[in-house]
């Protein structure tokens, strides 16, 4: 069965996670019920798993109670309506019995935009979960739902793009989070200063307009545009900035809903947390139950130094801490050796 279960997390994303976000210790999100609610040493997660710790032992006994009888409770998960996520998330969770409700009266933009209109405070994998947290808060649903991306170059091969999806699952009743992470660089994330029509027109074929929409200039600018995806406009108002600015800044709009391989990351996205929902602590017996940190160092065939392949899969439940150790590699070749290879 274990074998059956499919990978949550990519090593990329695992080196990512540790090298990008290590700076960010001891974040605190206010928890809508005034719960603090801390992510400990949050971004070297998974080496470090997020953990949450809440004083409220009315809430934990009302989660008991909750927990019995959540046969008899509707499945619906909450969503703030954000650039049409909802069209590649509802049908994956719906074939697990959930219903996404769809809420619009928040606006998600005010928790950050990926053009900088508004600076994003908190960090990704905590956007992902305030938004969730919120969502039911506003609906009084029992799960809600929250979709983060966010764009750089590859954690190794710096020249390509990267796409790092988060969608987080809150289960307000269980007071539990299950996260489902995607690094890709299936994506056509690119900016560049252009200074004539004719370099303006080659960022966008090699950005894959106008299927895929595009930002001209920044906030601060007069002219600044997003989502513009019918070629004569984007001539005109590239023409119209060119007159004002010896050069001007493209983007690509990175909004789901202007973006279809931000969308197909997402989709991918959302089959992760599908099947993280199928996968049950051995302990708490609460979904999320998955891979949360590579042992490096598999001993070399040779000399039995540390090689650079992993040993083993850590397995952890980030609700109760339950961990289990899934061996990988008893050796490892020498080629990855670095005492042999060097
Ligand atoms: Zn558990
Ligand atoms: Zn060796």
């Amino acid at each position: 069965m274990r074998n059956s279960l499919p990978t949550y997390f990519n090593r990329h994303l695992l080196e990512l996670l540790e090298h990008n976000q290590g700076h960010d210790r001891f974040n605190r999100v206010d928890h809508p019920r005034s719960i603090s609610l801390f992510v400990l040493g949050s971004f070297a997660w998974p080496y470090i798993p997020i953990k949450y710790y809440f004083g409220n032992s009315v809430l934990r006994l009302f989660s008991q109670v909750g927990h019995s009888i959540t046969h008899l409770m509707t499945n619906e998960i909450a969503f703030l309506t954000c650039h049409q996520k909802e069209t590649v998330v509802a049908p994956i969770l719906k074939k697990q019995g959930f219903l996404v409700r769809l809420e619009s009266s928040f606006d998600t933009d005010s928790l950050g935009t990926f053009t900088g209109e508004t600076p994003r405070a908190l960090t990704q994998i905590q956007a992902a979960l305030k938004k969730a947290q919120l969502a039911t808060e506003i609906t009084s649903c029992r799960y809600g739902l929250g979709s983060e991306g966010s764009f750089g170059p590859h954690p190794q091969v710096y020249l390509l793009p990267w796409n790092l999806e988060v969608l987080a699952l809150w289960d307000r009743l269980e007071e539990h989070a299950i996260y489902a992470i995607l690094g890709t660089s299936e994506t056509n994330f690119a900016s560049e200063k252009v200074s004539s029509l004719n370099d303006a027109m080659a960022f966008a074929a090699k950005s894959d307009f106008p299927s895929h929409a595009l930002i001209l200039g920044t906030p601060t600018d007069s002219f600044f545009a997003k989502g513009i995806r019918q070629e004569a406009e984007f001539q005109d108002r590239v023409k119209a900035a060119l007159k004002k600015n010896p050069s001007v800044w493209l983007e690509t709009d990175m909004r789901a809903h202007m973006n279809p391989s931000r969308m197909r990351s997402i989709q991918h996205t959302t089959e992760k947390l599908s099947a993280l929902l199928l996968s049950y602590c051995p302990q708490c017996h609460l979904p999320g139950y998955g891979l949360t940190e590579l042992i490096k160092g598999a001993p070399c065939e040779i000399c039995a130094a540390p090689t650079r392949l992993p040993r083993a899969e850590k397995w952890s439940c980030l609700k109760c801490d339950f961990t289990e150790m899934h061996p990988l590699h008893a050796v490892g070749p020498a080629k990855n050796c670095d005492v042999c290879n060097p």
